[in-house]
């Protein structure tokens, strides 16, 4: 049986409707649902890699334009004393969506990881 593309497969394709705060030919961005900041946006790739275990020679441009990406935001944002870049990958990282994303976190002091 075919795979089901993950619930951000279709905030791309439009099925769910999401608002972009950022797109481009190779990623979108949208608000957390469930936000654990006062700025807690996700980069997402369209090609629904899984994680960063899916990274490779061919496609490691994807993950270098998601910082930059997330860099461009921070400016479009007016994120000035900095943030937090995330990729939950695998079991122990608690990744709860099988599809790559980046976590940008900010507007206030994150404290230290972990
Ligand atoms: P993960 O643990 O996989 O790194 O994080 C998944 C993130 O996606 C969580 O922070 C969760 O709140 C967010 N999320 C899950 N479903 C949706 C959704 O339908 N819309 C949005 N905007 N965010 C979602």
């Amino acid at each position: 049986m075919a795979e089901q593309p993950s619930i951000f497969t279709r905030i791309i394709n439009g099925e769910i409707p999401a608002k972009f705060v950022y797109q481009d030919d190779l990623v979108v961005a949208i608000n957390d649902i469930n936000p654990v900041a006062p700025v807690h946006i996700l980069i997402i790739p369209r090609e629904p890699l899984v994680n960063v275990y899916d990274i490779n020679e061919n496609n490691v441009h994807i993950a270098g334009h998601m910082l930059l990406v997330a860099a461009k935001i921070a400016e479009q944002e007016g994120i000035t004393d900095g943030f937090r870049v995330a990729i939950n990958s695998g079991q122990d990282a608690r990744q709860e969506v099988m599809h790559l994303h980046m976590h940008l976190i900010a507007g206030k002091g994150l404290g230290r990881i972990g």
